[in-house]
């Protein structure tokens, strides 16, 4: 049977809040799936907890509701038990660099053959609108009535810099461009993160899609880490989107896969388990 869109339908309808940025993405993955030919029964998405992680309900494909912050530790679980199936993390900038962000830098420091893709809107939108690691200085919110005042976690630059092997940052605007991102970075072999800006149309109303449309432009994927991180750290006028950084280099699979000197029986250990 072939792959479309509606391969994924569920019959449970989005509680999403209209103008959600989340449908755009939503949108995109199902797109990428089609592209790429991952199927139903061909993956396996792997949410957080937040308002990206209701996904889990309306898209219909092999699926694990993490615990809050814990998407990554499964996905790596995932992809060491059947290194060929795609695993897709779906995350949030609360769930994935807030609770989850040690697991982020670890997981980018061994490079395993793992997606992710970051619902990045500066808010803890399905607890009602607290500042998230991503917010900016100044943003205003149920947690930060005098404005956010600490430093924003910048997610390109702490992927570049934790190991990730494939950059990227898209825009819930845009479909058509972040399928293109999800289609590249699901290809890539090794740990690619694709950070999503994302409105959140209730909480957010400062950058709102056309607060975005105004300032983003495409850039060339950069040649050296020094430069993407240059890339990475432009936010003002102009806000850059695109393939930042990009690299070959063995995945923790191919790592694990030469490991013969185990000094324990796996097979005995886990057989209390299976
Ligand atoms: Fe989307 Fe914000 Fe509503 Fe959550 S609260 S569903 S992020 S618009």
């Amino acid at each position: 049977m072939s792959i479309t869109v509606d391969s994924f339908k569920t019959n449970v309808l989005p509680t999403w809040c209209p103008g959600c940025g989340d449908f755009g993405i939503w949108m995109s993955l199902k797109n990428a799936f089609v592209e790429l030919g991952i199927g139903t029964d061909d993956g396996v998405v792997v949410y957080g907890v937040g308002c990206h992680g209701n996904m889990y309900d309306w898209m219909k494909i092999y699926g694990v509701a993490a615990l809050h912050g814990r998407t990554l530790p499964v996905a790596q679980g995932l992809k060491l038990v059947n290194r060929t199936l795609p695993v897709i993390v779906v995350s949030g900038d609360g769930d994935g660099l807030g609770e989850g962000g040690n697991h982020f830098i670890h997981a980018a420091k061994r490079n395993p053959d793992i997606t992710v893709l970051i619902h990045d809107n500066q808010v803890y939108g399905l607890t009602t609108g607290q500042a998230s690691p991503t917010a900016k200085g100044g943003f205003v919110t149920k947690s930060t009535p005098e404005g956010v005042f600490d430093e924003p976690v910048n997610p390109l630059a702490l992927a570049i810099t934790a190991g990730a092997t494939f950059v990227a940052r898209g825009f819930a605007g845009d479909a058509p461009g972040l399928t293109a991102l999800m289609v590249a970075a699901v290809k890539h072999k090794g740990f690619s993160v694709v950070d999503i800006l994302q409105p959140c149309a209730t909480f957010d109303k400062i950058h709102t899609y056309q607060w975005y449309r105004e300032r983003l432009y495409t850039i060339e994927t950069a040649e050296t880490k020094i430069k993407a991180l240059e890339k990475a750290m432009e936010w003002g006028d102009k806000i850059p989107m695109g393939i930042f950084y990009k690299e070959e280099k063995p995945t923790s699979e191919d790592h694990e896969a030469k490991i013969t000197n185990v000094p324990f029986d796996l097979q005995e250990l886990l057989s209390e388990f299976i």
